[in-house]
Parts: structure tokens; C-alpha cells; sequence
């Protein structure tokens, strides 16, 4: 009997005439396995043996292509096809997470975005004369960040109370100011 899906009415592996499909165990971050249970509604508590098929999971979590038999699923995956509860949230703001995202951060159309394997940077250019990188916020792996002035960091005093980004409000809240950081003004907070 090959694994059955945990998702209610999903009739993968079901039958023992049908295509198999990939399933996949539980996340083992608490927060993102917690989504999973949500997303499946009645207070569902996953065990070691519970399984969500690849029919639960858009293409863009996941690694590879779905006609490959050993499918993996990014750290950041959600199942958000055929669930019986919707969820609107992601899991948690991951380097992996903005990676993929990056785009809806680009908020003002003098910014720019650079994502490579262990850096993501978001910086503005001024056309006026030669075009320079005015300010640009880098944002590393561990989602410790850096806000520089042409090509040169500014000062931890910038009235930023944290050190990593783990929310999406952080970073849009640091793209938002990142004039008033470079000309070194008193940012008033929401
Ligand atoms: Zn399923």
C-alpha cells in the first residue's frame, strides 16, 4: 500500500491502479509545520507517519520538476492548492522567502534589487549625473542586514531597533526610510 495523503478528500495513492505521486513528511520548524496543520483545519496534529502529496504545493516550492520521482520542497513551502482551509500567510520571512519575493519589494522606481546565492541587495540609483548608487540595504544569509551610503556603512544609531529582518514589515520599513537614513534625519515611527 503505497503512502495515502493526510489532506481530506485527497484520493492520491488511493487506489492501487492510480499514478503514484511524491508525498511528504511534516516540516520539522515548528512555526512552518504549524501552517501545514492549519492549513488543514479541525486542529489536525500531524504525527511522524502524516503525509501532504505534491497536488497541495504551487511550482514555485518546489525543487526540480514534478514529473522527477524523488521531488523536493523548499524550506519555505506552505500547501496551499486543494486545502480545506486557506491560509494568507507565509510561514515565516526567510532568505529563501525573499529570494523568490524579492520583486514586490521594489516599492519606488529608483530602486533596484540584486539576488545572488548569499546576498540580497536592494539599492537606489540617481540618474542625474553619472549614475551612482546613492544607498542600497544588504541583506545576508542569516538575515542580518546593512545600510550603506554610497559604499560605506552607516552607523548602527539610525533608529533601527533590530538586528535581523523577520518580518516583511522590517524591510519594507527600511526601504521606506532609506532617504531619510542616508541624509541622517530623525525617523518618526508609525
Ligand atoms: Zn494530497
Amino acid at each position: 500500500m503505497p503512502t495515502v495523503c493526510c489532506v481530506p478528500n485527497c484520493h492520491s495513492n488511493r487506489s492501487r491502479y492510480g499514478p503514484y505521486v511524491s508525498v511528504f513528511r511534516f516540516p520539522t520548524n515548528d512555526k512552518v509545520k504549524s501552517y501545514w496543520e492549519k492549513a488543514i483545519g479541525n486542529d489536525f496534529k500531524a504525527n511522524s507517519s502524516s503525509r501532504i502529496c505534491i497536488e497541495h504545493f504551487e511550482d514555485k516550492y518546489v525543487c526540480g520538476t514534478r514529473t522527477n520521482s524523488r521531488l523536493l520542497l523548499k524550506r519555505s513551502a506552505v500547501p496551499t492548492l486543494f486545502m480545506p482551509k486557506l491560509i494568507f500567510e507565509e510561514p515565516y520571512f526567510s532568505f529563501e522567502y525573499l529570494s523568490e519575493n524579492y520583486k514586490q519589494f521594489i516599492i519606488d522606481k529608483d530602486y533596484y534589487a540584486n539576488v545572488t546565492d548569499d546576498l540580497i541587495c536592494f539599492y537606489k540609483i540617481d540618474f542625474s549625473a553619472v549614475p551612482t548608487i546613492t544607498s542600497s540595504v544588504k541583506i545576508f544569509k542569516n538575515m542580518e542586514f546593512e545600510i550603506l551610503k554610497h559604499d560605506k556603512t552607516l552607523p548602527e544609531n539610525l533608529n533601527v531597533e533590530f538586528t535581523k529582518i523577520n518580518e516583511k514589515e522590517q524591510l519594507l520599513y527600511l526601504l521606506q526610510n532609506l532617504k531619510a537614513f542616508e541624509e541622517g534625519k530623525e525617523i518618526t515611527k508609525k
